[in-house]
């Protein structure tokens, strides 16, 4: 391929940076309303494990992004709420054809179960927006629909020239059931995602700053019971194999495989067995949780999960689960978060990344091969807590980084 003549690049540049800074410009001017949708949605309580209040949400998301000109597909889900495909791709009327498909996701569900909204109102201070799922992710959603209006209005009124590229379709995808591991969601959201060139996730980003999330650990559950014999624990004690006995030798052989500087780590969280004092225990059970940084890393662990055996050669062992989300690796977020840093300097926003030890369906799309960037969501705090809270300033400057990030596939422009 030829160089672009440095004239080119420098004015294709700019016009970059000015349709940016006019994004920006235009959120900005519009958070009084951003801020008055994101209100709706939070007043609207959404726990993943209550269908019934989650779908009155699903309802009001809809209804938004209807009146913003959208074309919005409700999939039904018969015991959680119902999930939101919305499907965008600018001049469909002029060209059936695209070129391929960005994804942007995310959850409309809460952790908070309904009635959290008494103690934990909605509300404005200090620059900062409280509420239950607030942070995540419900401003996430706020900053799409409004990148998306903004965007819409950037489109070019007239066909595109002849030999023009057909135009990326964007679909944007809010599910119900990430915060209990997105078991209705994980099919379409993984087939949307195939069908993607790259996915942008609105989850929350990561402290003050608002680092983007550019790896992720792979999280999993693990199950290990012990089956021994009870005995009288007095009268019989040679006859007995001792349950719990066993699993606290196989907890601390597992303990030894945690390495933290590697991002592993394996923690006995919840252990259970035995029936009275005087019976030696003919059951134990413990639940692990399994976290790790590379696919790599996910496999050796699994691999040596389920190869444990018996120390004591009377007991049975019996091994279920693990990973469920594999890790999001650094390299399948690398050129998008350049991207992103780029315009967000454009923007005058200081733009950094880190890495998250929790799981998000971005662990998901990044292990299909996707390239993904997690984190494009709201800037705040206290996710899961009674302090969540975002910072509104960062509403309109995050729906513009979005909008940017977008529009790069939705070219050409109208000239402003
Ligand atoms: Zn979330």
């Amino acid at each position: 391929m030829l160089p672009k003549p440095a004239g080119v690049l420098a004015s294709t540049l700019m016009t970059e940076t000015s349709v940016a800074k006019i994004l920006l410009k235009r959120l900005r001017a519009q958070t009084p309303e951003m801020l008055a949708c994101l209100r709706r949605f939070v007043e609207c309580e959404s726990p993943s494990l209550e269908k019934t209040a989650a779908d009155r949400c699903c309802t009001l998301i809809a209804k938004e992004w209807r009146s913003a000109g959208a074309h919005v597909e409700r999939v039904p889900n018969a015991h959680r709420g119902d999930h939101l495909r919305i499907v965008w791709q600018p001049r469909e009327e002029r060209s059936s054809r695209s070129t391929g498909q960005v994804l942007v996701l995310g959850h409309y569900d809460t952790v908070y179960a309904s009635g959290t909204l008494k103690r934990m109102p909605f509300r404005i201070k200090g620059g900062k927006a409280y509420g239950p799922g607030v942070f995540d992710m419900k401003a996430g959603i706020v900053q799409a629909l409004f990148a998306f209006r903004a965007l819409r209005e950037l489109q070019p009124a007239s066909a595109p020239p002849s030999g023009q590229k057909p135009q990326k379709r964007i679909v944007f995808l809010w599910t119900s059931d990430e915060e209990i591991g997105s078991g209705t969601s994980r099919k379409l959201l993984e087939a949307e995602a195939r069908r993607s060139d790259a996915v942008f996730v609105l989850e929350p980003a990561f402290g003050p700053r608002g680092l983007l999330k550019t790896a992720r650990k792979g999280v999993g559950e693990a199950e290990l019971i012990v089956h021994g014999r009870a005995s009288h624990a007095g009268l019989a004690p040679q006859d007995g194999v001792n349950a719990i006995h066993e699993l606290a030798r196989q907890i601390s052989r597992i303990e030894k495989w945690n390495d933290l500087k590697r991002g592993i780590s394996v923690n006995a969280d919840i252990v259970e067995g035995g029936t009275r004092t005087n019976v030696i225990a003919d059951r134990a059970r413990a639940l692990f949780d399994l976290r790790a940084l590379s696919i790599a890393d996910m496999r050796k662990i699994e691999g040596r999960l389920h190869a444990l055996h018996s120390l004591n050669r009377n007991a049975k062992l019996e091994v279920h689960g693990g990973f469920d989300r594999p890790p999001l690796e650094r390299k399948m977020s690398a050129a998008l978060f350049a991207q992103a840093k780029t315009i967000a300097q454009q923007l005058g926003i200081d733009l950094d990344e880190c890495c998250a030890g929790g799981g998000s369906d971005g662990n998901l799309t990044g292990a299909l091969g996707i390239a993904t960037l997690d984190g494009m969501g709201a800037v705040g705090d206290g996710a899961h807590s009674p302090d969540e809270y975002i910072v509104i300033r960062g509403l309109a400057e995050r729906a513009a980084l979005l909008a940017a990030m977008l529009q790069t596939a939705l070219r050409p422009l109208r000239p402003l």
